[in-house]
């Protein structure tokens, strides 16, 4: 017998007015009537499924709580349903009124814009990520700190909890930024366990590596850590292997396009910004050394100066401050010419960083004249010091083209803070006493004392 409908039989063929799958039920979830739509939506184009239960078709058995829970609510109802690799979006609905107990369910095809949003929200991930990693570098100059901040919006955009870089220090791999290592791990690293897999991982010119399952279990350490999924990205800087960045997981990852195409970007933007750092190291160094010596250049040595005069201040320290000039230096340079007093001006400031401690500031304060800071140094230790380098300087025999060159240098000394309280006082009084030494007949070092004008 035909279905009724407020008296009147359905058929099929009124259900195909509509384009979009549909179905018509009973409050059973006995099938009344379908269209042609709802058969090719189940993958069945010639099939009938009048008089079926709909909790008896395989592909909708999901469907069937969300119809209960429409019967109960007796209001429209929207659902999402994935069949056969296309989702669905769903409308029931009451035909007439739910009194007379038939419903109909529209499936309404949106995988296309299901795929649209997903484009959409990737695009936007990545947007999010382009933006949020090229900041990391504007807010900070140090490289450590600013390596620390990529890493932790590289683990909260791609959503692992652990993670590390490695960057190539003269094909060294040294760790650089953690988070989420054990300490164990992080000296194993350290140490260069990884070597291996970091050089197969670069040899490979792959953008991207994944260790997992039986691989992960080859690194006793990785896997003593309870890790069990480790994204391995090359950072490369115009075809140079600058350095790598792992990402771990202690669950499970399944490895899909999205999560790759993730990890190369974030991967491409590190690789970015680490050159930009380098790029600013390089400049900043260059913006504080003498291009002849290698030492600091006079403008760095003003603000070191600044900055110990504060720091020995605060603490209420010693310091003192060096001046050398090589004596009669016109001469060498008309004798030998300009190049070979270049070259002695070089091997001067290689002596004078042989005998500064870590802490002292070298720097080449003008043509032939150079300057030490000596941190936590009273001016007679600095004496010492120096005397010796004044000895050492004049039994050194410099080679300039072949030739033999003996040099002498002279120098003045001033102490912080009995000689001067400020840099314009204590540059002074160390010059005063510099030329106090030219004028005592050159070739010796003079501590500055109130009697020398
Ligand atoms: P004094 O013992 O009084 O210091 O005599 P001096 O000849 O060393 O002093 P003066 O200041 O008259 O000359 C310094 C010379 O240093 C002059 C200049 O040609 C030379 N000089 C300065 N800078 C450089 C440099 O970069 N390279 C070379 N080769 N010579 C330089
Ligand atoms: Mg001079
Ligand atoms: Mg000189």
């Amino acid at each position: 017998m035909e279905p009724l409908l407020g008296g009147k039989s359905i058929d099929n063929s009124l259900c195909e007015l509509v384009n979009e799958p549909l179905v018509i039920l009973d409050v059973y979830g006995n099938i009344l009537a379908h269209n042609r739509g709802f058969s090719e939506m189940l993958g069945t184009p010639s099939a009938s499924y009048s008089g079926q239960n709909l909790r008896d078709i395989d592909l909708l058995t999901e469907l069937w709580n969300s119809f209960l829970y429409f019967l109960n609510q007796s209001s429209e109802k929207k659902d999402r349903l994935i069949i056969n690799n296309r989702e669905f979006e769903l409308t029931f609905h009451f035909i007439d009124s739910p009194r007379l107990g038939i419903i109909s369910i529209l499936f309404y095809d949106v995988t296309h814009f299901i795929t649209i949003e997903k484009e959409l929200l990737k695009r936007n991930k990545e947007l999010m990520v382009i933006n949020t990693l090229s900041g990391a570098f504007i807010s900070s100059d140090e490289v450590e700190t600013v390596l620390n901040d990529i890493l932790e919006k590289v683990l909260m955009i791609t959503d692992f909890p652990i993670g590390w870089i490695v960057l190539n220090e003269e094909n060294v791999f040294r760790l650089r930024a953690h988070k989420g290592l054990s300490v164990r791990l992080q000296k194993g690293i350290e140490e260069g366990i990884l070597n291996n897999i970091i050089f197969e991982v670069l040899e490979s010119k792959e953008p991207l590596y994944i260790l997992e399952g039986r691989d992960v279990q080859s690194v006793p350490l990785i896997k003593q850590d309870g890790i069990v999924f480790v994204g391995i990205v090359p950072l490369r800087i115009s075809s140079s292997d600058v350095g790598v960045l792992f990402l771990g997981s202690r669950r499970e990852r399944s490895f899909e396009f999205d999560l790759a195409s993730m990890m190369s970007l974030v991967g491409n933007q590190i690789s970015l910004i680490l050159e930009k750092v380098r790029l600013f190291e390089e400049t900043k160094r260059l913006s504080i050394t003498d291009a002849l010596t290698g030492l600091y250049n006079a403008r760095f040595f003003y603000h070191s100066l600044d900055k110990e005069i504060e720091r020995a201040r605060r603490y209420s320290e010693h310091f003192s401050l060096v001046i050398f000039d090589i004596d009669d230096f016109k001469e060498i340079n008309d004798t030998y010419g300009h190049q070979a007093g270049d070259d002695i001006l070089r091997e001067f400031a290689r002596i004078l960083l042989g005998y500064s401690r870590k802490t002292d500031i070298v720097a080449r304060y003008g043509g032939e004249e150079f300057v030490i800071i000596l941190p936590n140094t009273k001016k007679k230790e600095a004496f010492l010091l120096s005397d010796r380098i004044r000895e050492q300087v004049c039994d050194y025999t410099f080679t300039c083209n072949g030739n033999d060159v003996k040099i002498t240098i002279s120098g003045g000394i001033a102490g912080f803070p009995n000689d001067g309280d400020d840099a314009r006082k204590l540059l002074y009084a160390a010059d005063m006493a510099l030329y106090a030494a030219k004028r005592a007949g050159k070739k010796q070092v003079i501590m500055y004392d109130r009697s020398i004008q």
